[in-house]
This record gives structure tokens, C-alpha cells and sequence, in this order.
């Protein structure tokens, strides 16, 4: 009998490790903001916009972060955000797993005078309270230049090329694509395919690359991946299929694995976001939209207070001077080997 208690207290304590902001740093009285994030393949989530987000609202005061992860599913993300409204949060932080769809959950809140906040990715409509993301046209320009660039470097100027853009339901892939396309569709390269990648999935997006090799081999010198996701995806469907001479490699976030890649010259560039000012500002007008404190910003996005950070370019040439500089990754962290 006592075994079984234990093993029931066991698991009763293991369920509780899955609450948020249950570590009693934030017990809550000064009230409860929803942290929805929309994806846990992407690395950045909960590597970095999670805890970054929840120990700026520790440090802010006894706030409790209800957070969730949608997993890329827009009906888990719609319940999700349900269950943190009847859970009594005051604030919505959502980055929208699907920009239109997320409208109805704008809707929903704001029916309990529940501002939203919309993280990163911009919602489609609705009466949002405040946007804080990056300038994406700038990181797709970014990624594009720095394509284009090593194109010419190698001799391709007028190679084909394939495009592995975002997520369909993202806004901010759009953004991506439109920036690389202003600089991509000046030069003489020639667009052999487009994609855009269904829920940004790396697996999707190494199985469509492979397609795209069997039909157009050697004649592909460069592929504008969206994200460091599909990068790797890309890179696996182009080391599977012997592509030669490698070809050039674009990418976003700055994951580990690909500053790894960069190094190793499979990947040619990635953009850094820096994602600590983003979710700490995220939490400071979370916190004073829940105080019930005007927000002021700096820009105004489709009718809301805005404020867009700016993307660095990482190359080969300033991962000291960028990721390593801004602590964001350590020299131990890039040279220890997955
Ligand atoms: C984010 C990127 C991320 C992608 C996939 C975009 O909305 O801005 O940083 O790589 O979603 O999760």
C-alpha cells in the first residue's frame, strides 16, 4: 500500500512539473498572462522565447505565465487558448501557428476584455493591443543578398536556383519570401522551383528538395532556404543525392546546428534574431496591458502600436562578432559536436 502511494505521489509530482510558472517565483497574485507559442521542432521556442519570456515576468513581479505550445496545429492552438482564458488569463502572447485562424481567438479574448498581443507573426485581423516582431522584408533581403553574393562569388550568377519558403498559414513567411524576392528577382538567376513548406516541417521540406534533385541534379547552385529547419532538410536531400559542387545554402534563426554548418561549409549563411529584447518586451507590455496601462510604440502596423527589431546577417566572416558576441551561442557550445 505504501509502494502504490509513493507511486501515486510520484506521478501527481510528475504532472506538476508540466506546469508553467509553477516553480513559485511567480505565484500568480499579480495575475496571469498566457505565453502561446506555435511550434516545438523550430529550436528557438523553447530554447529561448520561452524562458526569456518567463523570467523577465518573474523578475517583473508575481505574474504566472500559462504556457503552451501548439505543436503547428491551429485547432490544438485555438484550445489552447480557450483553456488559458478559462484559466483566467488577463494577457494573450500568441504567436499564431495560422494568421487568419487566429483571428477567432483575438475575437474570443477581447470578448472578456482580454488584450492580445501578437508574438512575432502577425494576426490577421482583429483588434490586437500591440506587435512585436523583427523587420521580416529585411531578413528575407538579408537572406537574399548574402545568396546572391555567394552565387556570383562562385560563378553562378545565372544558375538555377530553388526556393524553400515558409509555412503557408505564417504571415512572416510571406514577409521572408517578398524580401528575398526583391533582391532574387533582380539579378539573373533563374527560379527553377518554389515551395512553400507546410507547417515550416524539415521533413517535408528535405522530401520536396529531393524531388527537385532528381529532376533538375547538378543544374541547382543554390537553395534559398527559408529557415535553419529547412536548411537542414535541404542539406540532408542534397548530401543524400551527391550534389556536386555543393551548392549554396541560405538559413534564419541561428541555430546551433547550423552556425555548425556554416562552419563546416554546409550552410552559408542564417540570420540572427536576437530573441531576448523581442520576448522581454513581449513581457513588459504584458505586464502593463494587464495593469491596465496605456502601451506606447515606437511604430503602428495595421492600426496597432508595433515595434519591429532589426536581423543581422551571419556568415562564416561574424559569428564572433554576432551569436558569440551577443552570448546568444559560446565558443564551447559551437565547437562541442552534437
Ligand atoms: C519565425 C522564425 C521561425 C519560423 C518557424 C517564423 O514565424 O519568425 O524565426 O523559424 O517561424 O517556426
Amino acid at each position: 500500500l505504501a509502494l502504490a502511494a509513493a507511486a501515486g505521489l510520484a506521478l501527481s509530482l510528475a504532472g506538476c512539473s508540466g506546469i508553467a510558472g509553477g516553480d513559485g517565483s511567480s505565484d500568480g497574485t499579480g495575475g496571469k498572462v498566457a505565453l502561446l507559442l506555435p511550434d516545438a521542432k523550430t529550436a528557438r521556442y523553447e530554447t529561448f522565447d520561452r524562458p526569456m519570456f518567463e523570467n523577465r515576468i518573474a523578475e517583473l513581479g508575481p505574474y504566472q505565465v500559462l504556457y503552451s505550445n501548439a505543436d503547428q496545429d491551429a485547432a490544438k492552438q485555438q484550445q489552447q487558448a480557450e483553456s488559458a482564458l478559462a484559466a483566467g488569463a488577463q494577457v494573450l502572447v500568441l504567436d499564431p501557428v495560422d494568421s487568419e485562424a487566429a483571428i477567432s481567438i483575438v475575437s474570443a479574448a477581447n470578448a472578456q476584455h482580454v488584450p492580445v498581443i501578437s508574438y512575432d507573426r502577425l494576426i490577421g485581423g482583429g483588434d490586437l493591443a500591440y506587435y512585436v516582431s523583427f523587420d521580416n522584408e529585411k531578413v528575407g533581403r538579408l537572406q537574399a543578398t548574402e545568396f546572391v553574393n555567394a552565387l556570383k562569388a562562385e560563378g553562378d550568377a545565372s544558375g538555377g536556383i530553388l526556393m524553400v519558403d515558409g509555412s503557408p498559414t505564417d504571415n512572416n513567411a510571406t514577409l521572408f519570401a517578398r524580401g528575398a524576392h526583391s533582391v532574387i528577382d533582380k539579378t539573373g538567376l533563374h527560379i527553377l522551383a518554389e515551395y512553400r513548406t507546410p507547417d515550416w516541417s524539415p521533413d517535408k521540406a528535405q522530401a520536396w528538395v529531393a524531388g527537385q534533385i532528381s529532376q533538375y541534379g547538378d543544374q541547382i547552385k543554390g537553395v534559398y532556404a527559408a529557415n535553419d529547419g529547412i536548411a537542414g532538410g535541404a542539406v540532408s536531400a542534397l548530401h543524400a543525392a551527391n550534389v556536386e559542387p555543393f551548392p549554396i545554402v541560405t538559413g534564419q534563426d541561428a541555430e546551433l546546428s547550423a552556425i555548425q554548418r556554416i562552419l563546416t561549409g554546409d550552410q552559408h549563411m542564417t540570420v540572427y534574431k536576437a530573441i531576448k529584447p523581442e520576448a522581454e518586451l513581449a513581457a513588459e507590455v504584458a505586464v502593463s496591458l494587464l495593469k491596465g496601462e496605456t502601451v506606447t510604440a515606437p511604430l503602428e502596423i495595421q492600426g496597432t502600436p508595433a515595434t519591429l527589431l532589426d536581423p543581422v546577417g551571419v556568415t562564416i566572416d561574424n559569428i564572433g562578432e554576432t551569436v558569440v558576441a551577443d552570448g546568444f551561442w559560446t565558443l564551447d557550445d559551437i565547437c562541442t559536436p552534437a
